[in-house]
């Protein structure tokens, strides 16, 4: 059983980073399995309120716990879960952890105002969807607030009626939307006027060179100007030093995301982190809060 058992991993182990049609299904399966298993977990990175230091929510970020190969990382199973169908399955599934979870902490005392959620293409063009998160607010009693649907650019570029009309029954259900990774794909900044959304992410690519690349500067600097003409709320992923966290302090930035403040971090650890004070930040130092 061993044998079999390594040699199964083995194959799965060659299969993530394959682009063979063979690979895929080897993969494809093996996730099966382990959703329905329950192997696959979510775990929440903290974003922070630039100007108050308090939290803001946090971002829902799948994990595989594979028994033989440990973390497996979204970037290596979501793609071949776009392609195979099953980040449906995936969606659904984090959907109702994320509200799960946000209620449970409540319950531990621990009040996470927002979790977002991220949703790929393929979500948009299944009429349950939006009947879907509605059953999830009631089941959990969340308010639509609660809740955050993070979307990449490519999605929003389809617009499609049939993916208009989910963004804008999401919309109107309270919930909020995200565009993720934003000034990754082409989406023209009309279309940032079209789309009901509640939020813009700016790329992390920006972030990474904010300290010594001018243009990722400007881009970034424009970005949190129009996003906060349009009543967006704009997070930026990725903050690393401290560095960028000034820079993106003085440029009015709402919300930020990264390394400097949290990892990811399983439920348990993120209510433990949420728990303690956070006094070395400094604009936790700066606040007027006593
Ligand atoms: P994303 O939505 O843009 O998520 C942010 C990614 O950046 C996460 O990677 C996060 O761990 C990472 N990150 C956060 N802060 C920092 C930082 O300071 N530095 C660096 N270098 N990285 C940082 P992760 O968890 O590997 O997720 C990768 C992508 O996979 C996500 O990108 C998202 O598009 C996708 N993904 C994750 N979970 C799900 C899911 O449940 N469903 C769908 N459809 N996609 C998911
Ligand atoms: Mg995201
Ligand atoms: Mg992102
Ligand atoms: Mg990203």
């Amino acid at each position: 059983l061993a044998k079999k058992e390594a040699r199964g991993s083995y194959r799965l182990v060659s299969a993530i980073d394959s682009t063979e049609a063979q690979d895929r299904l080897v993969l494809s399966s093996a996730l099966r399995e382990s959703l329905s298993k329950g192997l696959l977990n979510l775990h929440y990175q903290p974003q922070i309120e630039a100007r108050t230091g308090d939290i803001y929510g946090v971002e829902a970020l799948a994990r595989w716990n594979h028994p033989t190969l440990g973390t497996i990382f979204p970037s290596r199973f979501i793609a071949v879960a776009e392609e195979t169908g099953q980040i449906e399955a995936i969606g659904r599934w984090s959907l109702e952890e994320a509200c799960r979870q946000i209620t449970r902490w409540e319950r531990e005392g621990v009040h996470i105002p927002v979790v977002s959620v991220n949703l790929s293409a393929g979500h948009f063009h299944n009429r349950s969807l939006v009947p879907m998160i509605a059953g999830l607010l009631e089941k959990y009693g969340l308010a639509p607030e609660r809740l955050t649907v993070e979307i990449t650019e490519s999605v929003m570029m389809e617009e499609s009626d049939e993916t208009m009309n989910a963004l804008s029954h999401i919309r109107k259900l309270g919930v909020g939307l995200s565009m993720d990774d934003f000034g990754t794909g082409f989406s023209s900044l009309s279309r940032l006027t079209r789309l009901p959304l509640t939020e813009i992410k700016i790329d992390r690519s920006f972030i990474m060179n904010l300290d010594h690349d001018p243009n990722a500067q400007a881009v970034t600097t424009a970005v949190i100007g129009i996003g906060n003409r349009l009543g967006m709320t704009v997070v930026t992923e990725g903050v690393e030093t401290e560095a960028q966290y000034d820079l993106l302090e003085r440029l009015h930035c709402d919300v930020l995301q990264g390394y400097l403040f949290a990892r990811p971090m399983s439920a348990t650890d993120l209510a433990a982190w949420a728990r303690q004070p956070r006094m070395l930040m400094p604009a936790m130092q700066r606040t007027d809060r006593a």
